[in-house]
């Protein structure tokens, strides 16, 4: 990430636009361009060979005035304040662009997971809870997995605050294993909603999915079940970036045949980092990591981190792709819209496309506040509806206003909010 990138300004810049555009009353929009609430905290963890190590925390809450507040804890050695704060702001327009009745938040510890012990991981959760404990809860602020955090993560959050709480309360946080209070289809859930609202942007486009190629960034949790869905809908990923914790440096990795996402998944750390040699075992050509972005193909899928799509290389993408798929959130900045803008390029938002996994994250807390859980394919009929059905508002005004999809989804879910925040008599 370049040192200049402020994706809180981005969240802002974005924001600012669409207030001047449906001319929010002065009082919202200060309101609402901001986060309610923030805790910074520091954690002691104790760690493997005795000594004390303190990790920095974090926790904003944008707004709640929908529901509880809903976001992921990221675990990243660069995360900072004003990321937090972005990642909570995109938080409150996805429920609110999904319409599902949750608030934004998001949280983050400041951490390599890959220099950690599973003990010391351990600690580290438990450690974030003990500082947020009071502001958290099943009906006030519910955290999820992000980047570096994962399902186990998540149950030892949920053992912490039980344990400090006295009761049982599954529905305190979402992303849990399945069998703990985890809901099934949640591991899919984000990656197989981007490919929902892509597949309805190739409906509106008239293009038919088993004849497009795609390039993606980011071969996680969301890279990886994006990967699998598209291919299920018959398309062909001729590239695959990811970044490589040894070299500290991204690697695309490019096979002219199509790339086959499971046998792929197969040589990917739990971190989603492929294997180098066993991608040139597999007949992999190995490339530099931007080199996702300059393929010739139909569609790309940014499904990594934020501020990836810039001023400065969006003139790389190929004249050839049709559709952009934000499966990460802030993958493009404000000065690379404008470039997309031009182009005509078909953008599908960040906070719709990748908003399955809160999407699904709702129906967990759902099940978790009434014990009671559904079947899988209950739970991805449920969320294709969802999806589909928030593209088409998006896409229907898009059209009718000639805007462009980022400032369409940002028109309703704004609009969704500010009526939230009046009706209390907030603002
Ligand atoms: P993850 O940690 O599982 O995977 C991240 C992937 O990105 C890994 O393959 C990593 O190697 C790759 N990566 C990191 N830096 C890179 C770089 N500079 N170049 C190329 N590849 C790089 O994370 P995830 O859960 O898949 O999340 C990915 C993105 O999607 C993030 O922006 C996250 O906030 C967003 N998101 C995730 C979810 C979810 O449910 N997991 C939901 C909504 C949005």
């Amino acid at each position: 990430m370049s040192a200049a990138y402020n994706p809180y300004a981005t969240a802002q810049k974005q924001f600012d636009d669409v207030a001047d555009m449906i001319q929010l009353e002065p009082a919202v929009r200060e309101f609402l361009r901001q986060p309610m609430r923030e805790y910074h905290f520091t954690i002691p963890v104790r760690m493997d060979n005795g000594e004390v190590r303190v990790f920095k925390g974090f926790r904003v809450q944008h707004n709640d005035a929908r529901g509880p507040a809903k976001g992921g804890i990221r675990f990243h050695p660069h995360e900072t304040i004003d990321t937090v704060r972005a990642l909570a702001m995109w938080m409150t327009w996805k429920c609110s662009v999904v319409d599902i009745p949750l608030g934004g938040a998001k949280g983050g510890i400041v951490c390599d997971p890959h220099h950690l012990s599973e003990r010391e991981q351990e600690r580290l959760c438990r450690g974030w809870v003990r500082q947020m404990a009071k502001n958290l809860g099943p009906f006030l602020d519910v955290p999820a997995p992000d980047v570096m955090s994962n399902a186990q993560h998540m149950l030892w959050i949920m053992d912490e605050y039980e344990t400090i709480s006295g009761g049982k309360y599954p529905g305190v946080i979402t992303g849990k294993p399945v069998g703990m209070g985890g809901s099934l289809g949640r591991t899919e859930a984000t990656g197989f909603g981007v490919i929902y609202t892509l597949r309805e942007a190739l409906r509106e486009l008239g293009i038919t999915p088993s004849t497009t190629t795609a390039a993606i960034q980011g071969f996680g949790n969301v890279g990886q079940y994006a990967a699998k869905m598209y291919q299920q809908l018959g398309g062909t990923i001729t590239a695959v970036s990811c970044w490589d914790h040894n070299d500290q440096k991204a690697y695309t990795f490019y096979n002219k045949n199509g790339v086959d996402a499971e046998a792929l998944a197969g040589i990917t750390s739990v971190y989603g980092d492929i294997d180098k040699e066993k991608a040139q075992d597999l007949g992999y050509e190995i490339l530099p990591g931007e080199a996702w972005l300059e393929q010739a193909v139909d569609i790309l899928i940014p499904a990594a981190l934020e501020n990836q799509i810039t001023g400065a290389n969006a003139g790389n993408i190929s004249k050839q792709v049709k559709v952009i798929a934000e499966g990460a959130n802030g993958p493009t900045t404000p000065e690379a819209d404008q470039v997309l803008k031009e182009r005509e390029i078909f953008v599908i938002p960040d906070f719709l496309a990748n908003a399955g996994g809160v999407t699904c994250s709702y129906f967990e807390q759902v099940q978790s506040n009434m014990n009671y859980y559904w079947e899988k394919e209950e739970i991805l009929e449920k969320l294709d509806t969802k999806m589909t059905n928030a593209f088409l508002a998006v896409s229907s005004l898009a059209r009718e206003k000639n805007l462009y999809m980022r400032d369409a989804a940002y028109v309703i879910a704004i609009n969704r909010v500010a009526e939230a925040v009046k009706k209390r008599g907030w603002v």
